[in-house]
């Protein structure tokens, strides 16, 4: 069995650059044996649930390559997430049966479930919405956990084209299925067109705070958090982060694209105000690389998983700290 990771050059950019090796996500050491590892970067290629068009499956594949860029520390927070937590790269959720839908779902499970089980929490990479089902079946299932959720759509739609399971819907079966707790969600950049003024009905029924970008126009990214901090309090809680939650401008390669979303840096700012909560993984999802022409989104994908790793690897370090 080989060994956990230890500290290698391939690891230090002074020693060797980072245009160079096999990309893994933030050039961290790609291993089989979990034992010992605190933070598991996972891909999941899988985009059978979307509703509209196509292409994040390859989404893990661009977000390793851009992940490169990946520098060892958090210019704002200071954090550094490789000297506190042992990080390692698991390699693809990637699923053997992918015309069944319900079935893909649940290979996914499984894999999230081994993850849990070897005490490492996730940070992933889509794929498609629908993949934090599986990933909540995974680590959430002995207790509702809370979420912030940064999306243009609230995913809390019901059933689709005769599928129960899709990337519009994924939070709705999660409440459901109890790995969801919604008085505990807050979701953040909510718009776009509408067929029925009742879509996100699930969510306000249910309790989960909802903030518009109108009303995120209004807050701020420092105001949004503050209430998303209110909201999820000091329990377990997840972040997701739907890449089209951004304006198209700064994330154009995304299936189901929607105008007037919040920038890059104030999703940076909310991402890093987040630090301090009791973290316990969380995802970046929707890239899709055959809309993205000019290789950004992926950038941005990486940018985004590099501060929820900060920010993740922050809580796990404070977990096993006691504090
Ligand atoms: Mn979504
Ligand atoms: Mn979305």
């Amino acid at each position: 069995m080989p060994s956990p990771p230890t500290p290698d050059p391939f690891a230090d950019p002074q020693v060797r650059p980072r245009y160079t090796g096999v990309p893994t996500f933030m050039r961290a050491p790609f291993v089989e044996d979990w034992k010992g590892i605190d933070i598991g970067l996972i891909g999941v290629p899988f985009d059978g649930g979307v509703t509209n068009r196509t292409g994040a499956r390859h989404g893990p594949r661009e977000v390793r390559n851009m992940s490169s860029f990946m520098r060892k520390m958090n210019q704002s927070t200071k954090v550094a997430p490789f000297d506190i937590c042992r990080v390692a790269d698991l390699g693809d959720a990637w699923v053997r049966s992918p015309f069944h839908l319900v079935s893909s779902l649940d290979e996914i499970s499984s894999f999230y479930t081994k993850v849990n089980e070897a005490g490492i929490a996730p940070v992933s990479c889509g794929g498609d919405h629908s993949v934090t089902l599986p990933i909540f079946r995974g680590i959430a299932g002995h207790r509702p956990v809370g979420m912030v959720h940064f999306d243009a759509h609230c995913d809390t739609g019901d059933d689709y084209l005769g599928s129960r399971f899709h990337h519009g819907a994924p939070f709705r079966r999660a409440v459901e299925e109890g790995l969801l707790d919604p008085k505990r969600t807050v979701q953040i950049g909510i718009r776009g067109s509408l067929n029925d003024a009742d879509l996100w009905k699930f969510s306000h029924d249910s309790g989960m705070r909802v903030i518009y970008m109108d009303e995120f126009y209004e807050l701020g990214p420092k105001g949004a958090i503050a209430e998303a901090r209110r909201i999820v309090g000091d329990g377990p809680t997840y972040v997701s982060f739907d890449v089209d939650g951004l304006d198209p401008v700064y994330a154009p390669g995304t299936g189901t694209p929607e105008v007037g979303g919040f920038t890059t840096v104030e999703a940076l700012i909310m991402l890093r105000g987040l630090q301090g909560l009791n973290l316990i993984g969380g995802d970046v999802v929707e890239v899709a690389p055959p809309f993205d022409q000019t290789g950004n989104t992926a950038l941005v994908g990486a940018t985004v998983m590099f501060e929820i790793l900060c920010i993740v690897a922050e809580s796990v370090a404070r977990r096993r700290r006691g504090a």
